[in-house]
């Protein structure tokens, strides 16, 4: 039995905060791990800034909602589910995603939480678990899946690694040059090849 584990942010869908600061011309909204490598702290200032412009999460929602998946997603990911069990492994938020996923038909999603008040406003956000994406590949193999994962970048890594085959996607030339032990794709037929290749089923494409 295998299972596919997908990245969301990179991958599917585009970097949900940065198309939001370009969508609503908060440039500070910009800041990512690179720039603040705490996360928490990085999540402070984001929910900061979100108050200081009176952004509530149903004004945000619908703003994300005007996003769209990477051209070819939705083709790819009905590919993969006739395939593999796939589950989206994100670093991001439920109430952030929920326009995205429902343009991919609702894939399975493990990720965060946002704490909002009666008002809308985000108060909070929960972490699912420390490490989520390496643990959930761990919880799938001690079911007795075999894991293929793939992702675009560093919080993607610890979970090819355990993956018992990874794949970088879309993945900048620094990671794939630090990670030269996963194949690394540009395009969506090349990742399903890649998951042809990696699969032990006699699969095609
Ligand atoms: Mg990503």
């Amino acid at each position: 039995m295998e299972i596919a584990c997908l990245d969301l942010e990179g991958v599917l869908v585009p970097e949900i905060w940065i198309e939001f600061a370009n969508e609503t011309g908060i440039e500070e909204l910009k800041a990512t791990t690179r720039d603040i490598p705490d996360y928490d702290e990085l999540m402070q200032q984001r929910l900061r800034i979100l108050d200081q412009h009176g952004l509530t999460l149903p004004q945000i929602q619908a703003t994300i909602a005007k996003l769209k998946p990477l051209d070819g997603a939705v083709e790819f990911v009905d590919w993969l589910r006739e395939r593999f069990q796939v589950v989206i492994l994100s670093d991001t938020f439920y109430e952030f995603s929920q326009p995205l996923m429902r343009q991919l038909g609702f894939p399975t999603l493990f990720c965060h939480r946002l704490i909002a008040d009666e008002s809308g406003r985000i108060v909070d956000y929960k972490l699912r678990q420390a490490n989520p994406k390496r643990q959930s590949v761990l919880a799938f193999q001690g079911l007795y899946y075999r894991v293929i994962a793939a992702g675009d970048s560093y919080n993607d890594t610890t979970m090819l690694a355990q993956a018992d085959a990874g794949i970088l996607f879309h993945a900048p030339q620094n990671v794939i040059d630090e990670f030269p032990q996963f194949p690394a794709v540009h395009n969506y037929e090349d990742l399903k090849k890649a998951f042809i290749a990696a699969s032990n089923r006699d699969l095609t494409l």
